[in-house]
């Protein structure tokens, strides 16, 4: 018997440092770390201790003899990473590569280090992770501040409903709102007074713009980002409701977050009732009329944007549908090798989808349409449907809503440069340069990518950066007498 991780997997690798064996990979440090979609225990080596499963902090876990239903299948998805390679001897190439992880000191501060005032933007994955490591590495105290008046951040307002093991991470990160070195300052916009009370601040204030388009017709009424929808079914407080009059909505993109909706959207709504659903996200689901959520995939099966356990989660209820409008479709699949991608869809039902026919009834179902992109939204004073190209010219989907989730970008922070192609903060290793004592951590810093546990390397970069500064004395000098004062016996 071995363990085994699945589908809620954060990668936030806190399993890794207590296996005994080391043999949960890729691990921090490693060259694939960051690149998987999830982290991997080698049924080889595991001795079923449990101690991974204790510390996960998404409840992904369990022995694989006790897996059933759809998560049957991460017995052979956790054994499949390590088949037929030596995944510590690749690992090993890396420059920091240990076979024992030994302690690492790299976050000590010199001994008589006066605490640091630091100033955290936002309560989200990155920004906890930057908390995390200020109060369990340093003496820093700590501000951590969010203008919502309910913290969470992504994982509160992003994470969707269905996905309690996800969302129980959140229980991990608020155990900090109550240490003795932090203070909560909730329902507040982060000023520049924040700068003039603190040594350092934290901007980890996410990416929650749609990116745009780019096509006629994308701000038509009833054309909508997927933070909008995202947030009405969470309660975001600042989410409009979402009108579900409609049969068909279409869904431009199909990576996480795309599925996620379409999984809402078309859930029988009695399933969501026991969840963190919106009760008045769910009292629309239940009067609405969608019937079917068409998802455009750009690429192939092969090279899908969405995630292999995101999809095993939706085809595992029964109502998705490939729509078999171009022949390299089934050819993807029929010819896909374990492991690639496009053999998740073997044994998803296939269909050339008449789209001059409404959805059918009785029924909802998710349709999956590759090697398609929208060419213009059309609608005269709100959305009638997506004109998309395909491999046999143009076709017309009619749809009375369009959900944009191809991509997410950063707004301007004021105060900070902003990169206003990739909608990020340019930075060096999270400092801003130029803006002494500020820094940045999470989706605002490196872009929209990586899931919740990516964040965790990039806010511990991050903090690591602003230690190395205040140490070097780079810390601008505010409403105390400088950094150098407070090293005592050394100013
Ligand atoms: Fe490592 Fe124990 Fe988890 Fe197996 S059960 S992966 S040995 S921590």
């Amino acid at each position: 018997m071995a363990f085994a991780i699945t589908q809620t997997c954060c990668a936030d690798a806190s399993c890794v440092s207590v296996c005994p064996v080391n043999c949960i990979h890729p691990a921090p440090g490693e060259p694939d770390f960051g690149r998987t979609e999830m982290l991997y225990i080698d049924p080889g080596t595991c001795i079923d201790c449990g101690a991974c499963a204790d510390a996960c902090p998404v409840d992904a876990i369990f022995p694989a003899v006790d897996l059933t239903g759809p998560l049957r299948a991460y017995e052979e998805i956790n054994a499949e990473y390590y088949a037929g390679r030596d995944v510590l001897a690749e690992a090993s190439v890396a420059p920091n590569f240990h076979r024992w992880a030994p302690p690492d000191f790299g976050r000590i501060l010199p001994s008589d280090f006066a605490p640091l005032d630091v100033a955290v933007v936002g309560t989200g994955p990155a920004g906890m992770y930057a908390v995390e490591d200020l109060l369990l590495h340093t003496n820093a105290r700590v501000t951590l501040v969010d203008r919502l008046p309910v913290a969470g951040g992504l994982i509160r307002y992003g994470v969707a409903p269905d996905h309690p093991s996800t969302k129980k991470i959140g229980e991990t990160f608020a155990r900090f709102h109550d240490h003795p070195r932090l203070r909560l300052r909730l329902g507040v916009e982060a000023g520049p007074e924040l700068a003039g009370r603190h040594d350092a601040v934290i901007y980890a204030v996410g990416a929650t713009q749609a990116r745009r388009l780019g096509v006629p017709g994308e701000d038509l009424p009833g054309s909508l980002p997927a933070a909008t929808v995202v947030g009405w079914y969470n309660g975001h407080p600042d989410a409009a409701p979402v009108d579900l009059s409609t049969e068909r909505v279409v869904v431009v993109g199909a990576g996480n977050v795309a599925l996620d909706i379409a999984r809402i959207l078309t859930a029988d709504p009695d399933a969501l009732a026991d969840t963190a659903i919106a009760p008045a996200a769910l009292a629309r689901l239940r009067s609405g009329k969608v019937r079917e959520v068409v998802l455009l995939a750009r690429r192939g099966p092969s090279d899908a944007a969405y995630t292999r356990p995101e999809l095993l989660a939706l085809a595992a209820r029964g109502d998705l549908v490939v729509d078999a409008h171009d022949p390299r479709i089934a050819a993807a699949i029929d010819g896909a090798e374990p492991g690639d991608k496009a053999a998740l869809l073997q044994g998803v039902p296939r269909e050339a989808v008449d789209w001059s026919s409404p959805p059918p009834d009785g029924r909802r179902r998710v349709i999956l349409r590759f090697h398609s992109a929208p060419v213009s939204f059309r609608g005269d004073t709100e959305i009638r449907g997506v004109t998309v190209s395909g491999p046999a010219g143009e076709v017309e989907i009619p749809a009375g809503r369009v959900v944009r989730a191809a991509g997410f970008r950063g707004a301007a922070v004021a105060g900070l440069p902003f990169d206003a192609e990739t909608g990020t903060v340019p930075n060096t290793a999270g400092r801003v340069e130029g803006v002494p004592g500020t820094y940045v951590a999470g989706w605002i810093k490196r872009g929209p990518s990586g899931g919740i546990g990516a964040n965790k390397e990039c806010a511990r970069e991050t903090v690591g950066t602003l230690l190395e500064d205040a140490v070097a004395g780079r810390l601008p000098r505010r409403r105390r007498s400088g950094l150098r004062a407070k090293l005592r016996g050394r100013a």
